[in-house]
Formats: structure tokens, C-alpha cells, sequence
């Protein structure tokens, strides 16, 4: 059994927290928000975290909202940018696929009148309002310092494993993550490879390849998040080696959470949907009634040359030692990271 307090008998926190919003008292605005989210491959948060979270902001607000799914299909999201925007949303927010197509998806959104968001990737060269995220070269960097603690300061080779280059969000956290890492003397980088869509399938053969070009002499890895996490260690795994070479990951999803405990993954982290689908709402609501949304910083969008007015907000660290936290948040519940046990 396991003797870790995230799956002790305490069951605190295990209880979601109420989504259901639907009586809420607040006017309702005129306008419709509605939310394109990118895939369902790239990682699980988009369907089971954000969306459910974001209904439930909209709910409680009593504002008319609409969300769907891209599928990973950049000339989806812009068909549904087009039927969201002629079907009277007012309000449009997109997890962009990659930053061209987020350009003219908010251009000619912006044409028609309608006000644009970006939410969690920014978009280079776009001409959204407002960008709703965490700060994520912060969260490079606990990457970078969470596999620095797993390792200490042993002679180490690392291999990265980034996330999608039409990603800017992938830029930034590699960029946090060699901040850290690059510092530590006794660190080699002996491989270092971005995976396209940040497909978990592709990023298999990936780190396959990367592996065997390095001999299987690799100490740590730098993983993304949790999708490319459990890539590189199906692969460890296969070469008996897994939990022995820590591996990052991101997103606090239940098979990151699980594969923390078992000791195969050294770290995620957790970045509460909660708070950022109801930073997103918040803005958004604002906008649909005319108000100017609170915001409390900027984004320099170097591609765009401008500074976008943006929430920013903090990412937090888990490790075997605060898994808890993730479900005492609301994050997952215990039953599932604890299940199988
Ligand atoms: C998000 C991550 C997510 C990744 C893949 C990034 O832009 O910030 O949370 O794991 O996309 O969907």
C-alpha cells in the first residue's frame, strides 16, 4: 500500500467542488461568449479540466456561453470561429494550433465587431484584447528546478523533450526549464527534440530515437508535460530503467499524479483551472457587457511588436511530497488518482 498522505484514509478534498452554477442570481448579459478549445490529444486538460470549468463559470455568471473542441484541425477552429461569430457571439476566445491561423481567426473577428481573447497560448502577431494564462516561463523553470532536485548535483546527461513548436507556450517553457538547468556545471544537454502537436504517440518514437542516438546514457529528462512524460517513460520502462531516471511533466493530470506516487515521474505541475478558466470568464463577461476587464500585467508579443494586457497566474510545483494539494484544490479527486492501488 501506499504510504502517501495523498491516498491515506483521509478523504478531505476528495469531494469536487460544486459545478453547477445554474441558479446563480447575476443579471444575465446580452452578448454570447463562446470558447474554441484546441484537441483532446495533446493533453487531457482541454476536455476534462477546462471545459467543465469554464461551464461552470459561465453558469454561475448566467451569461449565454458556447464551447467546443478544434480536434487538433486548425481549419476546424476556423470553421467554428466563423459559426460561433455569425450564430451572435460577442465574445470569442481560442487555445490557438498555431499562431497564423489564431492571427486571422481574431482579425476577421475583430472585423465583424467581435472582441477576442487569447486563452493560455498566446497568439504571435494576433490582435486579441487580452490574454488569459500562467506565468509560463515560471513554469519552465519549477520544471527546470524540480528535475534539478531530483538529480542533485551529480554529473548528469538530460535530454529534452519540448512541446509543440507552433506552440509559443513550448517555447517558454523550455526557455524556464534551460534557465535553471543550463547553470548546473556538472549538466550535459546530449539530446534535446520538439514534439510536433505534442503528440504523446509521435513523442514515443521520439524519445525512442533520442534515446538509442545517446546509447541509453541519459541521467534526466525534460519532458513538457504529463502527455510527453508518459512517452519517455513507456520507453525507460522498456529498458528497465524507469524511476531510476527522473522525468518532468505538467498539467497535474491523474496519470502524472499516479505515476508521481510509483516514483516513475519526478514532477508536474499544477495550474488550477478553476482559476484560470474563471480569470478567462472574468474578462470575458466584462467584455460582454461593455466593461473594461481587470487585468494585472502585460504580454510583449514581440512577433506583433505590442503588449497585450493579460492575467497571469502562478503555476505551482507537485512532487511525491504535495500531491495532496492537487486534490485538496480540486484538481482531481482522490478516488482517481488513488485508484488501482
Ligand atoms: C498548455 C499546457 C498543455 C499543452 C498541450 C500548452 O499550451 O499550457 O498545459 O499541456 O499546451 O496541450
Amino acid at each position: 500500500a501506499m504510504s502517501v498522505a495523498a491516498c491515506g484514509s483521509d478523504d478531505s478534498g476528495s469531494d469536487s467542488p460544486s459545478a453547477d452554477g445554474s441558479s446563480g442570481s447575476t443579471a444575465a448579459a446580452a452578448g454570447k461568449i463562446g470558447v474554441i478549445l484546441p484537441d483532446t490529444k495533446s493533453s487531457v486538460r482541454w476536455e476534462s479540466a477546462d471545459r467543465p470549468a469554464l461551464e461552470a463559470a459561465f453558469k454561475a455568471a448566467g451569461v449565454d456561453y458556447d464551447i467546443q473542441n478544434a480536434e487538433g484541425d486548425a481549419q476546424k477552429m476556423t470553421t467554428i470561429a466563423d459559426q460561433m461569430i455569425s450564430g451572435g457571439v460577442t465574445v470569442l476566445a481560442i487555445v490557438n494550433l498555431d499562431s497564423d491561423s489564431g492571427a486571422a481567426i481574431e482579425q476577421k473577428a475583430e472585423e465583424q465587431g467581435v472582441k477576442t481573447i487569447d486563452y493560455d497560448r498566446l497568439t504571435l502577431g494576433g490582435s486579441a484584447g487580452y490574454y488569459v494564462s500562467f506565468d509560463n516561463n515560471k513554469v519552465g523553470a519549477l520544471q527546470g528546478q524540480g528535475l534539478a532536485d531530483c538529480l542533485g548535483d551529480k554529473d548528469a546527461n538530460l535530454i529534452y523533450l519540448n512541446g509543440s513548436p507552433t506552440d509559443n507556450n513550448a517555447t517558454l517553457f523550455s526557455q524556464g526549464a534551460h534557465s535553471v538547468l543550463d547553470k548546473i556545471s556538472t549538466y550535459k544537454n546530449v539530446a534535446e527534440q520538439a514534439v510536433p502537436d505534442w503528440d504523446p504517440d509521435q513523442a514515443v518514437t521520439i524519445f525512442e530515437q533520442l534515446y538509442t542516438k545517446v546509447g541509453g546514457k541519459v541521467d534526466g529528462v525534460y519532458a513538457a508535460n504529463d502527455g510527453l512524460a508518459g512517452a519517455a517513460i513507456s520507453i525507460l520502462e522498456k529498458n528497465g530503467v524507469n524511476g531510476k531516471v527522473p522525468v518532468t511533466g505538467q498539467d497535474a493530470t491523474v496519470e502524472g499524479l499516479q505515476r508521481i506516487l510509483s516514483g516513475d515521474q519526478c514532477m508536474t505541475i499544477y495550474k488550477s483551472a478553476k482559476a484560470e478558466a474563471g480569470a478567462l470568464a472574468e474578462v470575458a463577461i466584462a467584455l460582454v457587457n461593455g466593461e473594461e476587464p481587470q487585468t494585472n500585467g502585460t504580454t510583449n508579443d514581440s512577433t506583433g511588436n505590442r503588449d497585450v494586457p493579460s492575467i497571469l497566474l502562478d503555476p505551482v510545483s507537485i512532487t511525491k511530497d504535495n500531491v495532496k494539494d492537487v486534490i485538496d484544490d480540486g484538481g482531481q479527486s482522490a478516488a482517481d488518482v488513488c485508484a488501482g492501488e
